[in-house]
């Protein structure tokens, strides 16, 4: 279906709708609908229809009725299923990742990486034999052995945001199904196209009709599902402040919910760091995906003399930055996602300069020829950042690059450990002893050790802590699976004959 839509600086012309996919088919629904923008244009590409509580019913409906028979398939043929898709999602790629660059704007060898990332979590899945292994005991008493097995819950729900619209879903949706349940997904209404690739593909790898379900849209979907009460579990990652609440309404209805909220991510550079090094990192990490990243680094804290001489190099990269759209193979930073994140980005350092910030790079302006209508904005450096002003405090999510500076590694430490946020950390020393205390006395869920970006890898499992993760496991990997899962313990025994009943509590005997 196709709807006519004018954008800024376009005339009108025809788009095609992103629809919702239930039971395997693709299902228009309501009519609310919301543009979906191409970020280095600025224009119209498609629409995206809006799902209300009538389409999360369909989807939970179809999920529930799907749930038995894929709880039942032994899982070395749910493995066997997820292999097939494994195997088209590397067939098709680069096409994911074109659509991702089309709908976020990251530059397109990003977006392989995100791919890439995503895949792995995917190969991790197809392992599910050997995750759902339970153990045994024989032999608890006389004649009785107890063993422990972890069943699927049912039908679960993922909700992700707009940065990483491929990678994110697959730390959900594939451990989930290959460990039983069947799943319904809302992607971020931002840049919905890529789960709708992969629900095809996942289709086309014989996955059974109603075992993955996408439902568009925003608020009132997540609220839908939610409150749904057939819906067992909620995986959610996106900004803290959605996250807290669906964490603490889904413990009120009894629900199992883990919550991956927003990001401040410091990286600290020892005096003794190679400073090309960490410049590269820093550079890197702030202003790859143009800081739209949970793992993106928003804040260099410099330690001791290290500041004197990292500033001049990161003034110099910050400024030749190659900024434009993402499919051009020149450039390293592509546009922020849409008008808004633009708008809100560049009030961010409207208010550094305010508070008091040195804005030794300023990214607002930037002129990309032949993109006037794109959202984009340059790399953005600030110096003399201190941690009362609303620029350390706040996500920006953004290129924009705080630099703090510090006397020593306490200070260091204390400094983040300070920081509500606590998702990923980095630190960049050559002294192995540095390292080590750094690790052990950091309060943050994910650390890099000369590492800036330290995204643990599939089997690893990822998760902040504090205000950066609501609940007790991390995505993906081991805790994934137990997330995705219940255990039941057994207990057993084949007596040839009764022995009376017992009325003290039963021991090992
Ligand atoms: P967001 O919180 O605006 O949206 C995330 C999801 O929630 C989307 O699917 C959206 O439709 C839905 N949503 C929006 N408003 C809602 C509401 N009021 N109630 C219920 N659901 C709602 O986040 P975003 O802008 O898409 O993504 C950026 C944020 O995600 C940043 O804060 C970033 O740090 C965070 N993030 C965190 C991680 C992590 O692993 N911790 C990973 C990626 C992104």
């Amino acid at each position: 279906m196709t709807t006519r839509q004018s954008s800024p600086g376009s005339q009108s012309k025809a788009v095609a709708d992103v629809t919702h996919r239930i039971g395997g088919q693709g299902v228009a629904g309501s009519s609310r609908k919301q543009p979906v923008f191409n970020p280095a244009t600025g224009e119209v590409t498609r629409q995206v229809i809006m799902a209300d509580a009538s389409i999360v019913d369909q989807a939970v409906a179809a999920a529930t009725a799907a749930f038995p028979a894929w709880s039942d398939t032994p899982p070395v043929r749910r493995a066997r299923v997820l292999n097939r898709f494994l195997a088209l999602l590397n067939e098709h790629r680069d096409a994911l990742a074109r659509c991702i660059t089309e709908e976020h704007g990251k530059v397109f060898s990003d977006a392989q990486g995100e791919v890439m990332r995503a895949i792995e979590v995917v190969e991790f899945a197809c392992g599910i034999p050997q995750l759902l292994k339970g153990d045994y005991t024989e032999q608890v008493s006389t004649g009785i052995d107890n063993w422990t097995v972890r069943q699927p819950l049912g039908v679960v729900a993922g909700v992700t945001p707009f940065n990483f619209p491929c990678m994110v879903p697959c730390w959900m949706f594939p451990v989930a199904i290959a460990a039983g349940n069947t799943f319904v997904l809302k992607p971020s209404e931002r840049d919905p196209s890529p789960s709708i690739m992969m629900a095809e593909l996942f289709k086309q790898a014989g996955l059974p009709a109603g075992v993955f379900n996408v439902v568009q849209g925003d608020k009132e979907a997540v609220d839908a599902l939610l409150e749904h009460p057939e819906i067992r579990a909620l995986s959610f990652v996106g900004s803290t402040p959605i996250a807290r609440r669906l964490y603490q309404r889904g413990a009120e209805l009894g629900k199992r919910v883990q919550a991956l909220g927003g990001a401040k991510n410091h990286l600290v550079v020892m005096p003794d760091a190679d400073l090309e090094q960490a410049v590269d990192g820093l550079i890197g990490a702030a202003f790859g995906s143009a800081g739209e990243r949970c793992m993106a680094i928003s804040v260099a804290v410099m330690v001791g003399d290290s500041a004197e001489r990292l500033m001049p190099r990161l003034i110099e990269q910050t400024r030749n930055l190659r900024v434009g759209p993402g499919m051009d193979p020149e450039v390293q930073m592509g546009p922020v996602v849409t008008m808004a994140a633009l708008e809100r980005i560049s009030g961010y350092i409207e208010t550094g300069v305010r508070e008091g910030a040195r804005l030794v790079v300023d990214g607002r302006g930037v002129k990309v020829p032949g993109h006037q209508s794109g959202f984009f904005l340059g790399g953005t450096l600030f110096d003399g950042v201190r941690p009362e002003m609303t620029i350390y405090k706040e996500e920006i999510f953004g290129p924009v690059l705080c630099c703090v500076r510090v006397a020593d590694l306490h200070e260091a430490v204390a400094l983040v450990n300070a920081h509500p946020f606590a998702n990923g950390v980095a630190c960049y020393t050559r002294d192995g002893r540095v390292a080590r205390e750094f690790a052990r006395k950091i309060e943050v869920g994910m650390v890099g050790v000369n590492v800036p970006i330290p995204v643990p890898m599939a089997w690893h499992g990822f998760g902040g802590w504090r205000s950066s993760l609501f609940g007790d496991m991390h995505a993906y990997g081991e805790e994934g699976v137990r997330f995705y899962t219940r255990q039941k313990s057994v207990m057993q025994r084949w007596p040839q004959a009764a022995g009376g009943a017992e009325f003290a509590m039963p021991t090992t005997k």
